[in-house]
């Protein structure tokens, strides 16, 4: 059916400019940290910005160390692959630090929290989400290590800036001498009883990838507290030479560093990132508030313990006001029917107007490359749940978020009136 044509969004107009789920914001310092790096011809892995990126960032957080690297992703692997040195002894060449290891993984996160644990060898084994705060169960955490109590390593992500409940979750890790490395991507500047996420776990891991709160167009960093750790990150994360006259190799190496360019870039967003939660908070108390009369949810978080960044806010159908619809590995159907609506006809109709959607993360344990691999509810083992959504079927919770929710456009950038017409469209789907 052809939204634009379809009598219930009538008198609504496309968006002249598109709006976008979470895109860059510029201030004008970068350009200034991007000029002066050149101008001085430290174009490299070395230089000011780095340095004082990473001061900044350490400050920021309140946590001793913070390494800039070339990405989230090469900062989750380093940090996984020390962690697994740690626990498990450094390993041979050609190998993974977590061959043959059982490897505990949020379910509901973007792949890139997981596939490091696998460049390492690890067997993920992922953990059942929580309706509280869409992250990391701790009660399927408990029932994981139940299961399988010689597993040592906890990969949890704070997804769409919500902080997991880490008191719970840590005290289990400690009863297992289990360390948990925290990937903090989505979350820079969300806070839990006080502290920042990415330095409640052993080591945290953040991203200045496009989409992210602030941004270097790319680019990750490791925080930890030990001076150790930090300093054997950033040796690895440049070949691992050793200090000799020559090229001297003891350990496997990375090209893993940051750019000084890219670290212009995030110089100058770091001092807007206040602004950008500011921002970000009250695009989703817009929502909340402009959603209120519909049969639907935003995603949730520990109000009392925690405070999420906001960057992206989610929606969730309740489930007797969803209309029919399914899913294939890479296609979908709905039907309209008056009072209901589905992920898959707002975003079809957000599109439509001009406004970037995007469905929830799809779990893990449901994704064809990592279905074969062990996921863990709170009521013991699961397997991989079917992708229609059928009421009241889905025993496990990330299936059925997936099967509800979306999220929605959450760009800094978008104006007040532009949020009234997403909210308005939103509406029109359910009429
Ligand atoms: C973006 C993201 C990453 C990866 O960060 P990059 O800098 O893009 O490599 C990791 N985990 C989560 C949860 C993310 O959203």
């Amino acid at each position: 059916m052809d939204i634009l044509t379809d009598p219930r969004f009538s008198g609504i107009k496309k968006f002249e400019r598109k709006v976008w789920l979470s895109s860059p914001s510029m201030h004008g310092d970068e350009q200034r940290w991007v000029d002066e790096a050149i101008q001085t011809n430290w174009v490299s892995t070395v230089g000011a910005n780095i340095t004082a990126a990473e001061q900044q960032m350490a400050a920021f957080l309140d946590i001793p160390y913070a390494v800039a690297l070339a990405s989230g992703t090469a900062a989750l692997h380093l940090a996984v692959r020390l962690a697994g040195e740690k626990l498990y002894g450094q390993a041979p060449a050609g190998h993974g630090t977590l061959e043959g290891r059982k490897v505990f993984v949020s379910d509901m996160t973007f792949a890139a929290t997981d596939n490091p644990v696998c460049y390492e060898g690890g067997e993920p084994v992922f953990i059942d989400t929580e309706r509280e705060t869409w992250n990391m169960d701790p009660a399927a955490l408990e029932e994981a290590f139940r299961l399988y109590p010689d597993t040592r390593l906890i990969v949890l992500a704070h997804l769409y800036g919500t902080p997991c409940r880490m008191d719970e979750i840590r005290q289990i890790a400690d009863a297992h001498q289990a360390l948990i490395v925290e990937d903090a991507a989505e979350s820079l500047g969300a806070v839990y009883k006080g502290r920042q996420t990415g330095t409640l776990g052993d080591l945290g891991v953040i991203s200045f990838n496009g989409n992210k709160i602030i941004t270097g167009s790319s680019g990750g960093m490791l925080v930890c507290r030990d001076k150790e750790d930090a300093d054997r990150i950033r040796k690895w994360s440049t070949q691992s030479r050793e200090a000799a006259p020559w090229y001297q190799h003891e350990e496997l190496g990375y090209n893993y560093r940051m750019s000084n360019i890219i670290a212009g870039i995030v110089r100058g967003q770091i001092p807007y990132l206040p602004e950008h939660l500011a921002r970000k908070q009250d695009i989703y108390e817009r929502y909340r508030a402009g959603l209120a009369d519909l049969p639907v949810t935003l995603n949730p978080w520990d109000e009392k313990n925690s405070l999420p960044n906001f960057w992206l806010t989610c929606l969730l159908i309740d489930p007797e006001a969803m209309a029919p619809f399914v899913r294939s590995e890479s296609d979908q159907l709905w039907t309209s029917v008056p009072g209901k609506s589905s992920p898959g006809e707002i975003l079809q109709a957000l599109a439509a107007f001009g406004a970037e959607g995007r469905p929830i993360w799809k779990p893990l344990h449901l994704q064809p490359f990592y279905r074969s691999q062990g996921y863990i509810t709170r009521s013991g083992a699961g397997r991989g749940q079917t992708n229609a959504y059928i009421a009241g079927s889905c025993s496990d919770v990330g299936a059925d978020i997936f099967s509800r929710g979306l999220c929605l456009p959450s760009d800094h950038k978008m104006t007040e009136a532009q949020q009234d017409t997403v909210i308005e469209i939103i509406h029109r789907c359910f009429r």
